[in-house]
């Protein structure tokens, strides 16, 4: 918000509690961050919070625990996001109420025994973004239905291993995963948005499957989820073979 604010004209001063801003990512991310906030003209204070406030007249006065006293004409407070699962019954399933619940790759609430909970979306607190809460629901929806069906869940192995023709004396020839569109392909968006071919040629290039590419999660909003559109097609038609 500070960086929307500083880019809509305000004077901003951002204080921190912590050393550093987005704490959750890489520290170069951070950095990265509060160097074009400063080069906006923004001010960055760390480690200090605010130790009283009160409004008078128009403006708000503001004392630090530094010390350090501020006069600004509005005050937001960012202060992160709780889950809303106070009175879902967490309590009933040995879970406190109030808590994120942690979950494993396959979505599933870790802490309850018989892997029957499953949590998608900002309330496992792994990625808090519309796409990242979709593509859960995505996995999700594929395990539950997978656990129900009786079938396995897909495997991970350590190297990765895929096979596309026959080995040598190595089992029936078979096709793991159909790879991605033939190099030869000239997928007509390409012409409407040439820089969206990047991630189509990385895909052929990489010889990726397609089944790997539902894991490269376009954010939302952007132009990038037609991606998207074309996997769900392509698994549409696929279903209807
Ligand atoms: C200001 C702001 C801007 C954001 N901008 C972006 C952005 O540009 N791009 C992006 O990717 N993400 C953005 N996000 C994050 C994004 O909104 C969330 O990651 C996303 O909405 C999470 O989806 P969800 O379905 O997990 O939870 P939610 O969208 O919060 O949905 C949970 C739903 O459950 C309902 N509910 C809660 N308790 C109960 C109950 N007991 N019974 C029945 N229903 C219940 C709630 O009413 C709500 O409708 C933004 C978030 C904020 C706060």
């Amino acid at each position: 918000m500070a960086t929307a604010w500083q880019a809509l004209g305000s004077e901003v001063v951002l204080l921190a509690r912590g050393s550093r801003l987005l704490p959750h990512l890489e520290p170069f991310a951070g950095e990265l961050v509060a160097e074009r906030l400063r080069e906006a003209g923004a001010d960055l204070r760390f480690g200090v919070t605010v130790s009283s406030a009160a409004r008078t007249g128009g403006e708000v006065r503001l004392a630090l625990s530094d010390g350090g006293r501020l006069t600004a004409d509005e005050i937001l407070f960012a202060t992160g996001r709780a889950p809303r699962t106070g009175d879902l019954g967490l309590e009933t399933v040995g879970l406190p109420p109030g808590e994120w619940l942690t979950t494993d790759d396959t979505l599933t609430v870790t802490a309850v025994p018989g892997g029957w909970l499953h949590a998608a979306g900002d309330v496992n607190r792994r990625a808090l973004l519309t796409h990242q809460g979709k593509y859960q629901a995505r996995i999700a929806g594929a395990v539950i239905a997978a656990r129900a069906c009786g079938t396995p869940l897909d495997s991970a192995t350590s190297p990765a291993l895929s096979s596309t023709t026959r080995a040598t004396g190595a089992g029936p020839a078979r096709s793991s995963s159909p790879a991605a569109a033939p190099s030869s392909a000239s997928p007509s968006p390409a012409r409407a948005w040439p820089s969206s071919c990047t991630p189509v040629t990385v895909a052929i290039t990489g010889e990726i499957p397609v089944e790997r590419l539902w894991h490269a999660v376009p954010p939302f909003p952007t132009i990038s989820e037609v991606w998207l559109r074309l996997l769900e097609t392509y698994r549409y038609q696929r279903a209807r073979l």
